[in-house]
Parts: C-alpha cells; sequence; structure tokens
C-alpha cells in the first residue's frame, strides 16, 4: 500500500509545488511527486508548508545535559575557553552510565525532531567503562545511541569515533581512556555496528577520527583501509581546526595546517565531512571547498566556546559544501543556528544578505540559500539517501504549520526567510521519518517518558 499527501505547499530543488502530490510507499521511500492529482486515489491533506527534513551532522548527544552549567567564571577559572570547558565536560564523561547516555540521547533526539531534524550524524567516542575496561558487550554504548533513535524514530548515521592519543605524542588522560580503542577493536566494533542494521533500518554507520591529535597517521590511514574494505561509500567524519591553538599543534607535529594536511596526505573527497573547519587559511579553504568534503559548521556550539568564526562567505563562495550540526546541544533549532551564522556574519561585514549572492534577474533569498545549502551538506555528510522530496529518495518530510507566528501571512517565496531568520516560534507542526509520522500536531507520543528518563538522570548525574 501506498499513502499520497496532498501538500498545499510543497518544497522542490529550486522551487514549489502548489499543491505538490507525494506518492509513499511502505517501505518509507518516495514513489512519485506530482503536481497533478492522482486519478481514482484518495488523498491525504496536508495544510502548510512541506519541507525535506534536514539532517544534523554532528552531535554529541550526552553534551546536552552540559548546556546551562558551565555559564560562570570563578576565581580560578576567570578565564574561561573550550579547554577548560572540556574539563568540566570530562567530570560529566567520569559520570556517565549506559543508562544516562540513553536518557540524554533520547531527549534531545526528541528535541532535533521537534526542530524538524529527520536524522543525526552520532560522532560517538564515550565507549568503555571508566578506566578504559570494556563493556560486557562491547558495543553496549553505541547500542544505547541505536537505542534512542529507535525509541525517538530519529534516523542515526553513527559514526564511533577512534581516539587514541591524548595530543600529538601525547598519553590519554584518566577520563580519555573511556575513548580508547586499538584500530583493529575499532574495526570489530564498525563491523559489529554494521550487524545491526537488519534489525534497525534507520541506522547507518560510517567512521570518524577524533582529530589529527588524537589519531596518529598511521593510525588513521589504516582504519580508513579497513572502513574502505567494509564499505567504501562509508561517511568519513573528523574534527579539524576547531581553535587556533588545535591548528597550532597539528602544523608543530606534523608539519602542516590540519586541512592542508589531510588535503596532501589522506586525500579528502565528498565522503568526508570537516567538523568545524574554522580556522583556515586562503589555500585551504579552496582546496577543502574543491575537493567536494563538506564542511561541518556547528555555529551555536562554536559561538558558546568562543571558538571563532567560520569563513562563511569565502568558503560558500568557492562551491564549498558546507551544513550544521548541533554538536554540544546548546541549541537544536535549525533557525537559530542557521541565524547566527548568516546574521554573525552581517555584524562583522556591516552589511545585509551575506549568503545570497544575485543570479539573473529574480530575487535570491538569504533563507532559501542558507536551508537548501544546509540541507544538501546534512545529506551528504550522513549519506541517508533523503534531503529533497522527490521520487527514490526517502520520505522525510516536515510540515510547517501556516498559523505559526513567524508564518502568518506568508506564500513560499518568503516562507523559508520567515522561519530561518523572521522570528523565534517553532512552526515545525508535523515530522516524517522515513514514511512514518513521529511528531503530529508538535507532540510524540512518548514525550513525557524521555522526559521523565532525562529528569532522573540528570539528578543522579548532578546531585
Ligand atoms: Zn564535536
Amino acid at each position: 500500500m501506498t499513502t499520497i499527501y496532498e501538500v498545499e505547499h510543497l518544497h522542490q530543488p529550486g522551487g514549489w509545488l502548489s499543491p505538490g502530490y507525494v506518492e509513499v510507499g511502505d517501505e518509507g521511500v518516495i514513489g512519485s511527486v506530482s503536481a497533478a492529482k492522482p486519478a481514482g486515489r484518495p488523498v491525504e491533506r496536508l495544510r502548510g508548508f512541506g519541507v525535506p527534513g534536514l539532517s544534523n551532522l554532528h552531535s554529541h548527544a550526552f553534551q546536552r545535559a552540559l548546556a546551562g552549567r558551565t555559564e560562570f567564571v570563578t576565581a580560578t577559572r576567570s578565564e574561561d575557553n573550550l579547554w577548560t570547558w572540556r574539563k568540566e565536560m570530562y567530570r560529566l564523561v567520569d559520570r556517565l552510565t549506559p543508562e544516562a547516555y540513553e536518557a540524554i540521547a533520547a531527549l534531545v533526539y526528541l528535541e532535533m525532531l521537534q526542530f524538524g531534524m529527520t536524522a543525526v550524524c552520532e560522532f560517538h567516542y564515550v565507549h568503555h567503562l571508566s578506566g578504559g575496561h570494556a563493556h560486557a558487550n562491547a558495543a553496549e554504548m553505541s547500542d544505547r545511541l541505536i537505542a534512542a533513535a529507535d525509541r525517538t524514530g530519529l534516523g542515526l548515521t553513527l559514526l564511533p569515533v577512534l581516539y587514541a592519543h591524548g595530543g600529538i605524542g601525547k598519553p590519554v588522560e584518566e577520563t580519555q581512556k573511556r575513548f580508547v580503542h586499538s584500530v583493529e577493536d575499532y574495526l570489530t566494533l564498525i563491523d559489529t555496528l554494521r550487524g545491526r542494521r537488519a534489525a534497525h533500518p534507520n541506522l547507518r554507520v560510517g567512521l570518524a577520527l577524533h582529530s589529527l591529535r588524537a589519531v596518529t597517521p598511521d593510525e588513521a590511514r589504516a582504519a580508513l583501509a579497513g572502513m574502505d574494505a567494509m564499505d567504501p561509500a562509508a561517511r568519513l567524519h573528523i574534527h579539524v581546526s576547531e581553535t587556533t591553538h588545535e591548528v597550532a599543534e597539528v602544523k608543530a607535529g606534523l608539519g602542516a595546517r590540519p586541512v592542508q594536511w589531510l588535503l596532501d596526505n589522506l586525500g579528502l573527497d565528498d565522503r568526508w565531512c570537516l567538523v568545524h573547519a574554522t580556522h583556515l587559511d586562503a589555500a585551504e579553504i579552496a582546496g577543502a571547498a574543491a575537493s567536494g568534503a563538506v564542511a561541518g559548521i556547528c555555529p551555536l556550539t562554536e559561538a558558546t566556546m568562543g571558538d571563532g568564526f567560520f569563513a562563511l562567505p569565502e568558503y560558500h563562495g568557492a562551491g564549498g559544501a558546507w551544513g550544521i550540526g548541533t554538536d554540544s546541544h546548546y541549541s537544536t533549532s535549525i533557525a537559530e543556528e542557521l541565524r547566527i551564522l548568516e546574521c554573525g556574519k552581517r555584524l562583522e561585514l556591516r552589511r545585509r544578505n551575506v549568503i545570497a549572492r544575485p543570479d539573473g534577474g529574480a530575487p535570491v533569498h538569504s533563507g532559501r540559500v542558507l536551508f537548501d545549502t544546509a540541507l544538501a551538506g546534512g545529506e551528504q555528510a550522513s549519506g541517508r539517501g533523503g534531503g529533497a522530496l522527490v521520487a527514490g529518495r526517502r520520505a522525510d518530510l516536515v510540515m510547517l504549520d501556516p498559523v505559526s507566528h513567524v508564518l502568518l501571512g506568508h506564500g513560499p517565496d518568503t516562507v523559508l526567510d520567515a522561519w530561518i531568520l523572521g522570528g523565534t516560534q517553532n512552526p515545525v507542526r508535523d515530522v516524517m521519518v522515513a514514511g512514518r509520522w513521529v511528531i503530529r500536531d508538535g507532540r510524540h507520543p512518548d514525550e513525557e517518558a524521555i522526559r521523565a528518563a532525562y529528569r532522573t538522570a540528570a539528578a543522579t548525574l548532578f546531585d
């Protein structure tokens, strides 16, 4: 059985259909899209604006529990930055149980759905018990993330992280022992998780190198070769150039800036997601953009950490792919993340409409460019087969409510500007992931229980 939806306004690559008819099959894939009502078939009407679900390209789900808990200074921590924040994050890691990991992930995955994200790339590095001892089930913590994704209905591209060193030439700290694998054990974990896919159709598995600080060139090459043998199309993620400290350490240790080193030594292509990519010089911007890799910008997290600001006009202008991640989850709102990116640049450059550039005579809308670029980047980084409401793609459909205050009176030409740049109310009403409704009228059926489990977890972690 297939279902046909009549969507009042349907987002399409390069435009809208008003209305658009979308046929969704049982397997969660779009069978057809047309402007004409299919003859002799019943349709379900959906009022408002139907847009594709966005893939969030970077998440550390457990860090959601730290949001709002590190916003103060003390006499011993008057200078606060990413590295002092990391000490607080490690205190949380030291207390994190599998139950808490799942409870926090379920809450943040629910939040992502409620803001219109239909998948997440989870950069997962808390693998073991404290002291580095393996769980009885070596994939215990990964399985907790899979359970949280199943419970909420969010698509999951799981990226187990290879982490081996506490810095270039440095042993790991005590807390970091929870993160460490040999390359061999790491590839075994990936193989195990690939085996989970048969029972979890919304699961994809990719590879992540924590950073060039935490993995040697030989370890990186061995892990990539092992992944390539299992799945040559797998997505490959790495933290890169988040801070100037990291750039200096890699330059001193490996002889080149991080992105330049990757370009010269591992070769970047469209399987790669360069997470943060904040501090790039002109040659790195040109090289990374031309490689086809996607830059994984995490605007509110990077702002909260005081990392620095992505070179949006330069990277976008060079034709570079980029998308957004919510990383430490200071926000899970697509609108907030894209707004700080565009408006932060407006403040810096003292002009309006930074990302949109004229193209012939018709107006080019900033909201549309921001959303469509982040949509394509998220799809590329997650490798899910979604990212557009066209035949053959995953049926990830987000309905925006036309009576939400931010969208009142808007039509298709300006609706994305209104959502992304025009107000604060969340207009996401219904969310479909792979053909199945998981949010209706803003609500998830398991919401109360997910909140209760999170509250219990937070109480034990911060008592
Ligand atoms: Zn990260």
